[in-house]
């Protein structure tokens, strides 16, 4: 168990499509380490609500989703599910913009920064648990929204290869943001 450091931009390998998962090495000891070491990484910092395997360096098709009260967003409950080889199988009405932000997209000060991307409010999602079995789920809420941006990660894509990066904006004024408008 330990606290992986987490890979940010400019960085290749956050380009890379991460390879499924055998169900026999979704149950090894070798992927169930990297997972504990993503909720260490997760539970490290006071943003994230999901990180993808690729961010700590392992191009595997796994993310952790761990919604949290955070600092901007207080009044989230608690969800906590380990995904393996997730795919967005169907996504339901047209996109509309939402506010995220990403643990490997940094300003200079190493803050986190934020976008409105366009995502979907409902999605059906295909996964394997982590004793590798399917599920086949419709998803709406802040889950999908995090969801896509996990399974983003897995495809080898980050949320500024969506957006241009002069539509960012820096934690500090996102802070101001969530404090007028409780997004
Ligand atoms: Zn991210």
């Amino acid at each position: 168990m330990s606290v992986r450091k987490v890979l940010t931009t400019p960085n290749r390998k956050l380009h890379l499509k991460s390879r499924r998962l055998t169900p026999s090495e979704i149950g090894s000891t070798k992927t169930k380490t990297i997972i504990s070491d993503i909720y260490d990484t997760l539970r490290a910092g006071e943003y994230g609500v999901g990180m993808s395997a690729i961010q700590v360096g392992e191009p595997i098709a796994a993310c952790v989703v761990m919604i949290r009260p955070t600092p901007n967003r207080p009044n989230l409950e608690h969800f906590d599910r380990v995904y393996f080889n997730p795919e967005i199988i169907k996504t339901f009405g047209t996109k509309v913009p939402m506010w995220e932000g990403c643990c490997s997209v940094l300003d200079d000060n190493g803050d986190p920064v934020y976008a409105e991307v366009p995502r979907y409010r409902k999605i059906k999602v295909r996964y394997y648990d982590e004793s590798s079995c399917e599920h086949i789920e419709i998803v709406d809420g802040f889950l999908a929204h995090v969801l896509q941006h996990e399974v983003d990660h897995i495809n080898g894509t980050i949320f500024t290869d969506l957006v241009p990066l002069s539509n960012t904006i820096s934690l500090e004024e996102y802070r101001k943001k969530c404090q007028q408008n409780k997004p």
